[in-house]
């Protein structure tokens, strides 16, 4: 593997720095204590381009490496990771699971929307009583004449109440010889579908987080993505990726905590030095940034893989694992080095450690991804 990044890589990656610069940046604040991004960051994302990365230009999308999208994804996550959620969700589990999976009907109905940032998609897998153990999800889809009728709650939809898409997972048979799930491109507004959006979150305040209840939901036959029966292969190939996706966020929030942490070191004097110059200071600080090096290769070698159509879904659960602990643990070191002024939002390291934690919960949680990793090692599946 190449670990320099090509002239492209590095103009994409200076864009994105730009552009959480420009946009992000100046608002981080004030949207975490609002419990809402502005809306219109969406249309800016697709404007320059980032929410159809690795989508083909034919589809309106701006093509590009995985590892492209890795770096925007770190960039974006180091700025704001309310707004990174958006992205891995919008692009990485609805617009490129369409890509993959979909027909040409539903590439070209879906797919120039969703990366201009017309239009918004979110991933409605989890439920009130189903999460780690998403095969046993409860909603029905039931086949009648040229439509199906969906019922069910969907819970902790991330994008939830703006989305105009929803991919939605539902049980649409019983029979035992396969999972039964099925995925359905279900639009936001079609009637018998409610949205309620989920507040006091400890994290992501900034995120449309949102419980769906969907009563006699009627969409067209052609509403169903993949073949009947396919939906769980359609949902654990869409999270292999986005776990590389969340891996990279993480990046990003341990990249942002060891540059506050080394700023304010730098600053702060207590007994007559800055703090830099105490060595146990500085021993949180290389904590820090052992674990952004470890976590950024990790997340790249997946990338990699994935670009020269390798497997890549175990290394993906590795990189997810590491990188969302580590962004938790860099995070809170670098909460430690501000000391006082760390536990209160003028300063940036209180909202990286809360924006860290979901990461280990969602997508996965990281006891699920050590039996991911445990069942292929083993050859023992033990969920
Ligand atoms: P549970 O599955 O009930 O797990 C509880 C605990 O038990 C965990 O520690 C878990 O690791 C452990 N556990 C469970 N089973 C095992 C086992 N076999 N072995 C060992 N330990 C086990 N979902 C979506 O579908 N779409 C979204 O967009 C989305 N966004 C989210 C955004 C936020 C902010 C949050 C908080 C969640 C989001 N989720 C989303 C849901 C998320 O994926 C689930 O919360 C996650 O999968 C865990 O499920 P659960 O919360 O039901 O926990």
């Amino acid at each position: 593997m190449n670990l320099g990044l090509s002239e492209e890589q590095s103009a994409v990656r200076r864009l994105a720095r730009d552009f959480v610069e420009r946009e992000i940046t100046p608002h981080v604040v004030a949207w975490d204590r609002a419990e809402e991004v502005d809306r219109a960051i969406v249309k800016k994302l697709g404007a320059v381009g980032f929410l159809g990365l690795t989508v083909g230009e034919e589809y309106g999308g701006s093509g590009g490496d995985h590892l492209s999208y890795c770096l925007v994804t770190e960039e974006l996550g180091r700025g704001d990771s309310s707004v990174r959620g958006i992205v891995s969700v919008s692009l990485g589990l609805v617009a490129k699971t369409i890509a993959a999976w979909g027909s040409e009907e539903q590439r070209r109905r879906w797919l120039p929307g969703l990366t201009s940032g017309e239009l918004v998609g979110c991933f409605g897998l989890t439920e009130p009583g189903t999460g780690s153990d998403a095969g046993s999800l409860a909603t029905r889809a039931v086949r009648e004449g040229d439509s199906w009728v969906l019922n069910g709650t969907k819970m902790f939809i991330t994008n939830g109440t703006w989305a105009d898409v929803v991919l939605l997972f539902a049980r649409s048979t019983d029979d035992p010889g396969h999972r039964g799930v099925s995925a359905f491109l279900v639009p936001a507004d079609t009637p018998g579908l409610t949205r309620r959006t989920i507040h006091g979150k400890l994290g992501l305040r900034g995120q449309a987080t949102a419980e769906l209840v969907l009563e006699d939901v009627r969409v067209p036959a052609s509403a169903l993505l993949a073949p009947e029966g396919k939906g769980f292969s359609v949902a654990m190939s869409a999270l292999a990726k986005g776990r590389m996706s969340v891996a990279a966020g993480c990046v990003g929030i341990a990249q942002a905590a060891l540059d506050a942490a080394v700023g304010y070191a730098g600053e702060r004097e207590q007994f007559g030095r800055p703090i830099a110059h105490h060595q146990l200071v500085q021993e949180l600080i290389s904590d820090i940034a052992v674990d952004v090096d470890a976590a950024r290769l990790l997340t790249w070698r997946v990338a990699d893989l994935i670009d020269r159509g390798e497997p890549f879904a175990v290394e993906s659960s590795k990189a997810k694992l590491f990188a969302s602990e580590a962004a938790v643990r860099a995070a809170n070191n670098a909460l430690q080095v501000f000391g006082g002024y760390g536990y209160i939002d003028e300063y940036p390291v209180g909202k990286l450690l809360r924006d860290a934690r979901v990461m280990t919960l969602y997508e996965g949680t990281s006891q699920i991804q050590k039996l991911v990793i445990g069942r292929a090692l083993t050859g023992v599946s033990a969920f």
